[in-house]
């Protein structure tokens, strides 16, 4: 059986599954305690004994999906959001606690993993998975493992400035930098909270995406001008890593990843950025929605 855990900043969630099939055989999630490093380790202890007891097996090696990475100077967390485990030795805390080998992996790069085995991005060699939500984190899975990088930096796309940026988004970017400490980053556009942001700007108010988007339905001018917006930056944004890259199946998945509109419109789009004027790639939307990534945490112990 395959043990993976995803430690959200909301929620800490645990799946066993089939080795043969990925067929899901046991799930539970709790709300992820904030702030407290011991609680980390205890949820994640007591949701892998529910799951061994249901199942009635031990797991021989647990897979974990977190925000951030592991830095590979001091083998300690870092860049997560959910900022109580930046600089804990999380692997072998969790190799003590859990009495098993464990693997950690950023929890776009399971995303995308998770895609590559059994989702959108199922026998293609090269995929390249974005998560468009709250931030943009995003993985590449080449033959089924994860391209980690020398600096396990592979995939941090959105931390690179938005491409062929005209006075508007320039000066955007000066007003709203990114969390990273840099101005103009991608994520800072075609995140689900630059769409929200660019809304507000257009209309006035302040609305989730969910709401933009039945208003985007309906026709309403300010709604189709940030969705004609982001399009265009996400566009950009997107022909970049193909003509780097040109991975052969470009997964998307969080919260934008619900607009159907950008499946149709998006590879027009990309075709005009893109170096030589051919763009084929498939453009699909994640398989397993936002289970991607504590089924792409279990798949780790499958290649390990
Ligand atoms: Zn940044």
């Amino acid at each position: 059986m395959l043990f993976g855990i995803d430690l959200g900043g909301t929620k800490t969630e645990v799946v066993v599954l089939d080795p043969k099939d990925g067929h899901e055989r046991f799930r539970s999630r709790v709300p992820t305690v904030k702030g407290s490093y011991a609680d980390t380790l205890s949820t994640i202890r007591a949701l892998v004994a529910q799951a061994e007891l249901a199942c009635a097996c031990r797991a021989q090696a647990v897979g974990v999906a977190i925000p951030g990475t592991i830095s590979k100077k001091s083998g300690r967390i870092k860049n997560a959001n959910s900022s109580w485990l930046n600089g804990q030795d999380l692997l072998n805390d969790l190799q003590r606690t859990l009495r098993c080998p464990v693997l950690l992996e950023n929890d776009a790069n399971c995303f995308a993993l998770s895609e590559a085995m059994d989702g959108a991005g199922q026998g293609k060699a090269v995929v390249w998975g974005l998560i468009l939500g709250t931030g943009s984190g995003t993985g590449i899975i080449q033959e089924g493992k994860v391209l980690e990088g020398l600096n396990s930096l592979s995939g941090e796309w959105g931390h690179n400035p938005l491409p062929w940026m005209d006075a508007y988004e320039q000066e955007l970017s000066r007003i709203q930098p990114c969390f990273c400490g840099r101005q103009g980053c991608i994520e800072t556009f075609v995140s689900g909270t630059g769409f929200e942001a660019e809304y507000q700007r257009q209309s006035g108010r302040q609305l989730n995406g969910q709401q933009i988007a039945q208003r985007l339905a309906a026709g309403e001018v300010a709604a189709l001008r940030t969705f004609d917006l982001y399009l265009d930056r996400l566009a950009r944004s997107i022909a970049c890593c193909v003509n780097f890259l040109d991975p052969d199946v470009i997964v998307l998945g969080g919260g934008m990843s619900n607009f159907d509109g950008l499946y149709q419109a998006l590879p027009a789009r990309i075709l005009n950025y893109v170096f030589g004027g051919e763009f084929d790639t498939p453009l699909r939307k994640a398989v397993h929605g936002d289970s991607s990534g504590v089924r792409g945490a279990a798949f780790l112990t499958n290649a390990a």
